[in-house]
């Protein structure tokens, strides 16, 4: 229908007739002529009627924002002084010579341009017309992008792009899953995938040596911020390739994306053992940008008179540890207990710290509620292990390892944004030396990758010592974020028996869940690994944008609700009967 796109057109389409269909973003009328500004995917031109023609000028009038339409007119030049160069059409506009309406459209629920101030369930419930915004349009394009260039280079490098059903039995990944009743099985369901992880093993056991696949995963979590309960990950599979192999490819195409899409150079990825990460950033996914550090002082606090910090400095499960803040004495005390409200959230009890005023006087150079606890040689190597200097704050966080790690981990990227530290735009890392498994609440260990990750040691040693265990998995990290992670695969069924084991899963349960995969396992398994990039997040980091419902076109809300299509909703009477499924009444959470 059309010849040239709105966006596309510029001064060298100048005298030519041209046809274009979009919609009609605004309608101005300047004293007898009529101005549209008509808007399609590439961009905006500025058409105008006037009454010569009579019939179109009567049309044009008539128009409202978002009518489709069609018209033919004639390129020229702006007049002198009504340029704009903000625009990429704005050096022309179209005198229209025809108009066609396709379609009328009723008021819309928010003009484009007042998006912000329309809530999210607004623009969610009226998706279609929220992702013609061009900012939107923008970022889906770009998303479209990311995958065809990582297609390319997987494609490039020998990988088979190969699905694997939606339909399936439950993949473990720490989440819980979502179910689909079998009708022809009554009383039996199908789990959807909360990743591809066993069928890409299998495919590595038939012989396909490398597979890819851009695969919708499940997990229906307690959503945290900006998780979705389907997403996309690029799901990645090998054969034969260690773990510096898979990295260093990985890592390659990364910076290839980067580099062809943004003109962005990641450089080398510096590599950081996991206990170095935890210990100095409190977090698997430092944010590197960033260049406070965690510092242990558990051993200066062990015997002080205050029970806060030498109750976990002696427990071997807790940590006290400092986080230097240069230059913060200029916090003020409402900052600082917006700070402590703050690290509450990870279940800190409290944010003792210290303002260092005068370090050359230990006596009464210390502004700090808690500093007469301190003896004044453990000040003294306080400020020597931190390398304080007049003018720094520090904080402290005194607990089990766990809360400390978090609350310290969180409230470092926090003073990070809130202070605005960043000494770089991009910081990419892998994370590496994961151990194996962790304790429980309950007192049992469970994966801290899947079950399915291959331990650095023998089957003996991990027995013997299962929590100090490291396994062959690595993520990687951009600014804080965890882009992908994976890890080489147990091959040989003894070893993935023991693990089973290890993981308290009787051997009915390993054969009525994994009996396939353990199968499989004895039949010619080659030594394989991957790893798993989230297609939601690259692209939002990528995108600068603030959330992953920002570049995905259809999102879910916090709730896991879709507000456009009303789903999950209820089904008929019929349905059900058909499933054999009676539905109990709600329960209502206390
Ligand atoms: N299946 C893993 C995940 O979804 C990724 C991997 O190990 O390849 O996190």
């Amino acid at each position: 229908m059309r010849s040239h796109y709105c966006g596309e057109l510029n001064a060298s389409n100048i005298s030519q007739e041209i046809t274009l269909c979009g919609w009609v973003h605004r309608r101005r009328d300047h004293g007898g002529v009529i101005f549209l500004d008509i808007r399609d995917r590439e961009g905006v031109t500025q058409v105008v009627f006037d009454p010569d023609r009579a019939e179109s000028f009567a049309l044009a009038d008539s128009v409202r924002n978002e009518y489709v339409v069609k018209l033919t007119g004639l390129v020229r030049a702006r007049p002198e002084g009504t340029t704009n160069p903000n625009m990429r059409t704005g050096e022309i506009e179209v005198l229209g010579t025809h108009l066609e309406i396709l379609n009328a459209a009723q008021t819309p629920p928010f003009q484009l341009d007042e998006h912000q101030s329309v809530g999210e369930d607004v623009r969610l419930k009226n998706r279609f017309i929220d992702l013609r915004r061009p900012e939107i349009q923008q970022k889906m394009r770009f998303r479209s992008k990311v995958t065809s260039v990582l297609r390319r280079y997987l494609d490039g490098n020998g990988f088979l792009d190969i699905e694997t059903p939606i339909l399936t039995r439950a993949t473990p990944e720490g989440a819980r899953d979502y179910l689909v009743p079998s009708r022809t099985h009554q009383g039996s369901f199908f789990a959807l995938p909360q990743s591809p992880q066993l069928f890409k093993q299998l495919l590595m056991v038939s012989g396909f040596d490398r597979y890819y696949q851009i695969a919708k995963c499940f997990r229906d979590e307690d959503l945290r911020a900006d998780r979705q309960p389907e997403f996309t990950q690029i799901d990645i599979e090998t054969s034969f390739m260690g773990e510096k192999d898979i990295m260093a490819m990985t890592e390659d195409m990364i910076v290839s994306l980067f580099k062809e899409l943004m003109n962005v150079d990641l450089g080398a990825f510096p590599r950081m053992p996991y206990s170095e990460a935890m210990e100095t950033y409190g977090s698997d996914k430092p944010d590197l940008r960033i260049p406070l550090t965690i510092v242990t002082v558990s051993d200066l606090m062990a015997n002080v008179d205050f029970k806060v910090f030498s109750g976990p400095a002696t427990d071997p499960k807790g940590r006290v540890a400092a986080l230097k803040v240069p230059s913060g004495n200029a916090l003020t005390r409402k900052q600082i207990d917006d700070y402590t409200k703050f690290v509450s959230i990870y279940g800190a009890k409290g944010l003792a710290y210290i303002k260092v005023n005068d370090k050359s006087n230990l006596e009464e150079g210390l502004q700090s509620p808690i500093v007469k606890f301190l003896p004044v040689e453990v000040r003294a190597a306080l400020l020597d292990r931190l390398d304080a200097q007049d003018g720094d704050l520090i904080f402290f966080g005194a607990d089990s390892a766990k809360v400390v790690n978090e609350a310290l981990g969180a409230l470092r990227c926090k003073l990070g944004d809130d202070l605005n530290l960043y000494t770089c735009k991009w910081a990419p890392l892998w994370v590496v030396d994961f151990p194996m498994f962790e304790e429980t609440s309950d007192g049992g260990i469970t994966a801290i990758h899947h079950p399915f990750t291959a331990p650095s040691c023998s089957p003996e040693d991990l027995k013997a010592n299962p929590l100090t265990a490291l396994s062959q998995a690595y993520d990687m990290v951009l600014n804080g974020t965890e882009l992908g992670g994976g890890s080489i695969r147990i091959h040989q069924s003894s070893m993935q028996e023991t693990v089973f084991e290890l993981l308290n899963i009787s051997k009915e349960e390993q054969q009525e869940k994994f009996g396939f995969l353990l199968d499989a396992l004895k039949f010619g398994a080659p030594p394989h690994g991957g790893l798993a990039f989230g297609l939601d997040r690259l692209v939002m980091l990528m995108t600068g944008s603030s959330s992953i419902r920002d570049v995905i076109a259809f999102p879910k809300t916090q709730s896991a609700t879709c507000l456009l299509t009303q789903a999950p909703g209820e089904v008929s009477e019929k349905q059900l009967k058909e499933l054999n499924i009676r539905v109990r009444k709600p329960v209502v959470e206390s």
